[in-house]
């Protein structure tokens, strides 16, 4: 293994607690990765001797995004049905359905270069994990293969079955359900760390929802939830009674809502491009972070209800239109999407973690939501190593 010193930091992120102000932020610093993981820590000056070195010239460096939710294994795209929403056309989750027949239809090799290629827009914009769910195949056959796709991408995948009820079981949704929780589920499992539900009107109900999450709880998959994102819903305390990592959307919440998160530490997962892109009321992520929420910035990438792969803009609007502060917006961007994930060894910059960075074009992190559309990006790390 070979050191690397990263030096001339102007402003470096470490999400480390320890120094303090929420994001441990340094000035005039330096890091040092040795292989795949960041080895030291600290000020320019007292910089230990490595191998190489790299003077990065005063340039912003920062932990590499952790995107908490995306759905990336599909066919076609819905560019139609945005521009119609955009004229007055609502969105329900019924468009779905056109992803899922395009979706059927694509081959392995379709499929994986769709992937490949939206991973890799992803990375040029700073994101190093990115969790991908299942849900456009809603067969046994195309969820596993789905998620056999995603395994070959990313550790985080989720089994995303209840998506909605696909059209030939319109008439029995219950029969939908016992396949998800039955043939589905036993094929999905061995290719997936998550299972998830979306708990809307159009999808799953609350007894659904929960009978969908305790099957793929107890074939050893952690649970995540798809909720209140159209309205008050059951989703957020289903997620939080059965202990989920993560509620997703959390668009519109009551107080019991927010309470309920706030007492059980399940990380609310905020999805501003959803909002942009189905012109949507956005969350209020001030509500959450005043109670002492857990809040997560994700992209939620799909061809249908918000087709963005881009941390930055998420951070632009997290902070433009959520009333979160630009540091609040690039910690759940980090360390929020580790803890969506469970994941102690990312979002986080500090000796022992993953060496998954970004330097910035920009003396500092307030430019992301200060310079919104500009490719900030100008070189990431990925355990260690430059993409
Ligand atoms: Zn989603």
């Amino acid at each position: 293994m070979t050191s690397l010193l990263l030096t001339g930091i102007g402003s470096l992120v470490t999400n480390d607690p320890a120094r303090g102000d929420l994001l441990g932020e340094l000035h005039d610093a330096a890091l040092v990765i040795d292989g795949s993981k960041v080895a030291w820590v600290g000020s320019r000056r007292e910089a230990p001797a490595s191998d190489a070195a790299l003077d990065v010239g005063g340039r912003a460096v920062i932990p590499g995004f952790v995107d908490s939710h995306s759905h990336l294994v599909f066919a076609g795209d819905r560019a139609e049905e945005f521009a119609a929403r955009m004229t007055g056309t609502p969105y329900s989750a019924g468009g779905i359905r056109t992803t899922v027949a395009a979706t059927r239809q694509a081959t392995d090799e379709q499929l994986t270069a769709n992937v490949a290629r939206l991973v890799t827009e992803m990375r040029r914009q700073g994101t190093t994990t990115v969790e991908i769910k299942s849900g456009y195949g809603l067969t046994v056959g195309d969820e596993a293969r789905a998620l056999e796709i995603a395994g070959h991408f990313t550790d985080e995948t989720t089994y995303l079955g209840a998506h909605v009820v696909p059209p030939e079981y319109a008439d029995d949704p219950a029969g939908y359900v016992s396949l998800v929780t039955g043939p589905m589920l036993d094929a999905a499992a061995k290719h997936a760390k998550w299972v998830d539900v979306f708990v809307e009107r159009g999808a799953f109900d609350e007894s659904q929802g929960r009978a969908i999450l305790e099957a793929g709880m107890a074939r050893g998959l952690k649970a995540r939830v798809h909720a209140n994102q159209l309205g008050e819903g059951p989703g957020v305390q289903l997620a939080c009674s059965v202990g989920a990592a993560a509620a997703d959307h959390c668009t519109y919440l009551t107080d019991a809502d927010i309470d309920a998160l706030a007492s059980t530490g399940v990380v609310a997962g905020l999805l501003p491009a959803i909002e942009f892109s189905t012109r949507s009321p956005y969350p209020n992520a001030r509500r959450l972070l005043d109670a002492g929420v857990t809040v997560a910035l994700a992209t939620d990438c799909n061809p249908g209800s918000g087709y963005s792969s881009s941390m930055p803009f998420c951070i632009a609007l997290a902070v433009r239109e959520m009333h979160m502060t630009p540091a609040e917006a690039l910690w759940s961007a980090t360390a929020g999407g580790a803890a969506s994930l469970h994941r102690s060894d990312i979002g986080h910059l500090t000796p022992g973690a993953q060496a998954n960075l970004s330097i910035l074009d920009a003396p500092t992190y307030l430019h992301l939501p200060y310079r919104p559309g500009v490719p900030l990006i100008t070189q990431t790390y990925l355990a260690g190593r430059p993409l």
